[in-house]
C-alpha cells in the first residue's frame, strides 16, 4: 500500500491510523535510513558517508535499503510505504520488487488538497521551542496568543513553514508525484479527498482499501 500526499496534508496522521487499523508496518525512507544507520550495518554506514559529505542518497543504495526492509517478516503481511516512490525509475523497480517477492501491485492512496489551502494551513503553524507541541491558529490556537499552553513559551514560526519555503516544498512535491501518480492511474488508485476533518478522510481510505479487498479476492 502506498500513501502519497503533500507535506501539510495529514498524511502522517492517516499513515498512522492505517498501521493501526491494519496491523502492519508503516516504512518510510527516513526512519528506514535511521534505522539502518542506528545499527550500523553495512547500508547504514554508507547512507551515514553520503549524507555526512551533504550528497544526496542514490536510488540504488534506496533499493537496496528498501528490499532488506521489506524482507523483513513483519512485513510479510503486507507494509505502507510512505514517501516512496518518488520517481517512475522508483515505482518500477517496487513494481519488480512486489512481483519477484509474489505480492500484488500496490493499492495507491493520494490524498489531495488543494496547494492554496495547504499554504493557508501550514502558514498558521506554531510550535512551542520548549515541549514540541503544535498549535494552528485555525483550528488549535493557544488560549493565549502566542504562548503555549502547557508551558507558557513563546511559540514560534517556524522556517519552513513560512509562505515561500512552503511553495517551493508543494512545487518540489508537484514536479515528483505527477508522473508518479499518472504511473499508477490504471491501476489500483484512489484519490482521497483530503480537505477534511481527519476522521473523515480515515473514512474513505478505510472504504477504499475495503474496495480494494473485494477486488483482490475476486481475481
Ligand atoms: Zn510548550
Amino acid at each position: 500500500m502506498l500513501l502519497i500526499g503533500p507535506p501539510g496534508s495529514g498524511k502522517g496522521t492517516q499513515a498512522s491510523r492505517l498501521k493501526q487499523w491494519l496491523g502492519i508496518p508503516a516504512v518510510s525512507t527516513g526512519e528506514m535510513f535511521r534505522l539502518e544507520i542506528e545499527k550500523k550495518t553495512e547500508l547504514g554506514l554508507e547512507a551515514e558517508k553520503v549524507i555526512s559529505q551533504g550528497r544526496l542518497v542514490d536510488d540504488l543504495l534506496v533499493q537496496k535499503m528498501l528490499e532488506t526492509r521489506l524482507s523483513d517478516p513483519d512485513c510479510r503481511r503486507g507494509f505502507l510505504l510512505d514517501g516512496y516512490p518518488r520517481t517512475v525509475a522508483q515505482a518500477v523497480f517496487l513494481s519488480q520488487f512486489l512481483a519477484k517477492t509474489g505480492r500484488p501491485e500496490p493499492l495507491v492512496l493520494h490524498i489531495d488538497v488543494p496547494a492554496d489551502l495547504l499554504i493557508q494551513r501550514m502558514s498558521a503553524r506554531r510550535s512551542c521551542p520548549l515541549c514540541g507541541r503544535i498549535y494552528n491558529l485555525l483550528n488549535s490556537a493557544p488560549s493565549k496568543a502566542d504562548l503555549c499552553d502547557d508551558d507558557g513559551s513563546m511559540l514560534l514560526h517556524r522556517e519552513d513553514d513560512r509562505g515561500e519555503v512552503i511553495r517551493e516544498r508543494l512545487e518540489a512535491y508537484e514536479t515528483w508525484t505527477r508522473p508518479v501518480v499518472e504511473h499508477y492511474a490504471g491501476g489500483s488508485y484512489y484519490k482521497i479527498n483530503g480537505n477534511r476533518a481527519p476522521a473523515e478522510v480515515f473514512a474513505s481510505i478505510v472504504e477504499s482499501v475495503n474496495i480494494h479487498r473485494v477486488q483482490l479476492q475476486t481475481k
